[in-house]
Parts: C-alpha cells; structure tokens; sequence
C-alpha cells in the first residue's frame, strides 16, 4: 500500500480535515499520513518507507529527500515550488510536480484589489472614518486609473490574467518577461518592454507575476527601487524575496513610492512589530491572493489526481523534472 504523507503549517491552515484525500487515496489502494510536527526527524522518520510527500511551502531539501528510501514523488501543493531541491530529486528518481492553474485568476483578481486599494489609499481612510474623521484631502493625491501604466514583471498564466482586468479600467498595460516570444505580447496587445530598468523607470503602478528564482531573488532592491516613480505603486503577489521591503518601506517614508500592496512575506505570520503592517500606505494580506471557494476545491481535486497518476504509472500532468520518466 502507498504510503503519502502530507505535512507543513500551511497544508494543515488549508486542510484541517483530511477526509476528502483519505477518500480518495484508499479508492488507490493508498494511505494518507499526516505529520504535524515541524521537526524534520519526525518528518523523516515518516517519510522512510513513504512513496509520496505532499508540502505546501515546507521545505524538502537533499536530506529530506534522501530519507525517502522508498520514494515516488513530491507534490508542492502550490503554484511557486521553489521549497523543493529538484535537483536532488531528479538524482533520486523522484518525480516532482506542483499545481499550477489552480488560483490564477484569484491571484490576478487580488492583485488587482491591492492596487486599487492602496492607490485609493482605502487603509488610510478606513482609519480615518474609524475615528469619525471626514475629510478627502488626507487622501491626495490620487489619480484615475485611465491611461496610466501598469508594469508586469513576468507575463505568464497569472500575468496574463491581469492584462483584460487592468485594461478594463483603462490602463496602458506594458510587461518584462525574458523568456517569453514577441508573439504573447502581440496576441495580449501588451507593450513589450526589454529592460527591467525600463519598466521600472516608466510604469505607475508594478506588479509582480514571476517565480522566485536565483535571478529574481531581491530583484526589486534599493536600487531598483531608486528607478520608480514618486507617485508609483508596487504590488507584490509573487514571492517576498524577490523584494526587498527594507527598502520599499523606506521610499515610502521619504516620499519616493506612494504605497505597497504585499500578499507574501519573508517570515509567515511576520513579527508583529514589523513596520511594514503598520504603515497607512502599505496593505499586507496574509498569504491569500490564492484562496477562493473554488479554488480550494480545485487544489484538492488537482493534486489528488496528479498523484494518482503517478502511483498508477500515468505520466503526471505538471511534472518539473520530465528527465526522471
Ligand atoms: P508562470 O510560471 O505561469 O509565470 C511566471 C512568468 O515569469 C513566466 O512567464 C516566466 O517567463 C517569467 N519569469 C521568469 N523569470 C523572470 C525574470 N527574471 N524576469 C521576469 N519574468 C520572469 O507562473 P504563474 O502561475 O503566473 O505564477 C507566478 C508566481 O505567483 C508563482 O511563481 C508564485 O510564486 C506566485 N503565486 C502566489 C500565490 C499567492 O497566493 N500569493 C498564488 C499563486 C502563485
């Protein structure tokens, strides 16, 4: 019988109850282990004669891995799956695949929500009108959405879906993405710009779609950050590391960036003395851009159907490393 583990703080927020997967991993012949520890001994002594790891952010290094002795597959039940050592999985034989297309237009649509939010400055008023304070003038300035820029850094599934929202309000929409053929940005009808200098140099409101990747790792930096436009707004649904908030918050506070949308933080839950979530111009949401009714149905759906098909020798719809089949 197939053993799979799930574990991590996250999985168990999403899932408290397990019954759907154990209903779906016994019509396989398989068995579902949770280990809510967060130590990786329990987690390793678990994960011995398992054949799969189900993670949400946790992360699965070599040693992990290599404690698998039995192992098939790693699932990260998310979108980003920079938490697994891919390389040392592949070494090991082990497929590795995430979920990809779950939440993409809940994360376009939170972005969206973010940038309207901080660029209407709602935190500020909200926090005004709770002390019975009734005047406009502490929001100024704010502009109309129409014909202002909207930058995309990384036009894939989620960046894509931002595009037809932001137009609907009237905003030129431009993106960066190196890897990507002219032919998206010509079928988009999206600016394309070649140089994230450019993009940063030129765009009112800057929302980031891309992975977290060494080469995105603390992209938008001090000196990034210098580039912006005084009146610009950065929405970050991505992943924290490819910001640095020291210097977001600190632009803010000189009057160098009118204000931050963050969804995703170095440290989840962060300490409640970050500066950062008590700033008027700086909306922080948990880790949620992802979350609909629907997608959460999805995500269950997804993943169990993904580790079916590898248990049953299928070939698995999102594999990251196709060299191992
Ligand atoms: P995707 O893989 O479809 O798109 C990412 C795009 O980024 C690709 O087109 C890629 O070419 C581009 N890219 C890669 N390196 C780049 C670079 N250096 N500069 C610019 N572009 C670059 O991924 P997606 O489904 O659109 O998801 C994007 C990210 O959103 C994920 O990696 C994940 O971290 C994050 N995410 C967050 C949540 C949440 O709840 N906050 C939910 C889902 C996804």
């Amino acid at each position: 019988m197939d053993k799979i583990v799930v574990t991590s703080r996250r999985f168990f927020m999403k899932f408290p109850k397990l019954e759907y997967f154990e209903n779906r991993a016994k019509e396989i012949g398989a068995t579902i282990v949770p280990v809510r520890a967060e130590d990786e001994k329990t987690l390793m002594n678990e994960l011995n004669d398992a054949s799969v790891v189900v993670v949400i952010g946790r992360q699965i290094d070599r040693r992990i891995i290599e404690s698998m002795k039995k192992g098939k597959m790693i699932l990260a039940m998310q979108v980003g799956y920079d938490c697994v050592d891919i390389e040392a999985a592949t070494q090991h034989g082990m497929v590795v695949s995430n979920v990809p297309v779950y939440c993409t237009d809940e994360v376009a649509n939170h972005a969206i929500a973010l940038l309207l939010a901080v660029s209407r400055k709602i935190k500020l008023l909200i926090k005004e009108t709770s002390q019975a304070k009734w005047d406009y003038n502490v929001a100024k300035p704010i502009y109309n959405f129409k014909n202002r820029v909207l930058g995309i850094i990384g036009l894939g599934r989620i960046g894509r879906a931002l595009v037809p929202k932001a137009k609907g309000f009237g905003m030129n929409v431009q993106a960066y993405d190196p890897y990507l053929h002219d032919d998206i940005f010509n079928f988009l009808e999206v600016k394309r710009v070649y140089d994230l200098d450019d993009i940063l140099k030129t765009s009112d409101y800057l929302s980031i779609h891309a992975p977290l990747t060494h080469e995105t790792f603390r992209m938008i930096d001090e000196n990034a950050v210098g580039m912006m436009k005084k009146d610009s707004v950065l929405i970050n649904t991505a992943r924290s590391r490819i910001v640095d908030y020291n210097a977001i918050l600190k632009a803010i506070n000189e009057g160098r960036l009118a204000g931050a949308g963050i969804d995703v933080m170095d440290v989840e839950p962060p300490d409640k003395d970050d500066p950062i979530l008590n700033n008027d111009r700086i909306i922080v949401t948990p880790h949620i851009a992802w979350y609909s009714e629907e997608s959460l149905k999805n995500l269950m759906e997804y993943s169990m159907d993904e580790i079916e098909r590898v248990l049953k020798g299928r070939r698995p719809r999102w594999i990251l490393n196709p060299e191992v089949l």
